[in-house]
């Protein structure tokens, strides 16, 4: 009986079935489409030299311009981990589905705590690797407040109520800071396009401000609510409109041609998505959660499910950008 269940359980190893070897030739592909080229110096003057000898399907090669070594990974966010590159790779899929650590452990036959590891080192990779976005046209921003303690459950992403909004309009001072627990999220989106989103210290103007800049192009039509965060706008060089939620208006026709345009439910629908997007992740901490968001934020720029994410996201990880120079 006993000898049975272990033959199942091996049937059953995920790992099994995806080849090594298939997962080295696709990075190959992708990082080198024109041809191998040397992780130090560019040069496409390059020589193979064997295998590696703990792992037979990562090639070596060697520079003929300045004279050194490199291999498959080197110089990725790949390199220098004992465990195959075929577990990283799928870890990396089961991510893009949006599976939790511990569903992750669970399909890899790996320990909770190795998932973390490769999870974090992936999303703190997305975070420093994705190309920076810029948003023009009709740009809305909004805010929310997600529940993260720093052992803290943030279940959900909780958007201001009608009560909390009324509250913080009269004032209320401390509400949705990081050392209240409840750290507030700015998020920027460009109808139709890209999104931004950041947790932030506190809403303050001088803490939106730099954001902005950076972020949303110099004339751009900016719609928010009536939020006095956003009261400077026009004076920071964008033309702005505001939908005034207290009055029970949530979007305007201004122009009377049809179109409710003033509004800001492109970012409560994303709101939305990320909310859902958490939800399997118990008990994210303020520390970690940067890291979730810039991971969806990239998730949700690229517009892409499953294995085509996870193709984006291996491109992502390497391109020259993650190389050694
Ligand atoms: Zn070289």
């Amino acid at each position: 009986m006993m000898k049975i269940q272990n033959k199942i359980q091996s049937l059953l190893n995920i790992t099994a079935i995806i080849d090594n070897a298939k997962c080295f030739q696709w990075v190959r592909e992708l990082r080198w489409p024109d041809g191998v080229h040397c992780p130090h110096c560019s040069s496409d003057m390059i020589v193979k030299n064997g295998r590696d000898v703990t792992q037979s399907e990562r090639q070596q090669y060697y520079c003929k311009k300045c004279s050194r070594y490199f291999d498959d990974l080197t110089g990725t966010i790949f390199e220098g981990h004992h465990r195959p590159l075929q577990i990283w790779i799928l870890c990396l899929y089961f991510m893009g589905l949006n599976l939790s650590n511990q569903q992750i452990a669970q399909e890899l036959d790996v320990h909770v705590d190795d998932v973390h590891r490769m999870a974090r080192q992936f999303r703190d990779g997305v975070i420093t690797l994705k190309p920076e976005v810029g948003l023009k046209g009709n740009v809305e921003c909004d805010e929310v407040y997600v529940v993260a303690g720093h052992k803290g459950h943030p279940d959900a992403v909780k958007k201001k109520g009608r009560k909390g909004r009324r509250n913080r309009l009269k004032g209320a001072h401390g509400r949705g800071t990081l050392a209240k627990e409840k750290p507030p999220i700015f998020g920027m989106i460009q109808r139709g396009g890209e999104v931004v989103i950041q947790m932030l210290e506190n809403v303050k103007q001088q803490t939106i401000f730099p954001l902005i800049q950076a972020t949303i192009a110099p004339g751009t039509m900016v719609y928010t609510d009536e939020y006095d965060i956003y009261n400077r706008l026009q004076e920071w060089g964008y033309e702005h409109k505001t939908v005034c939620h207290s009055k029970g208006e949530y979007a305007r026709d201004e122009d009377g041609d049809g179109f409710h345009e003033v509004h800001v439910n492109t970012m409560e629908g994303f709101w939305s998505l990320l909310r859902s997007w958490l939800r399997p992740h118990r008990g994210i901490s303020q520390e970690a959660l940067p890291a979730y968001l810039g991971f969806f934020e990239f998730v949700h720029n690229a517009k892409k499910r499953g294995k085509r994410l996870l193709e984006s996201l291996l491109r992502l990880f390497l391109t020259d950008q993650s190389g050694i120079h």
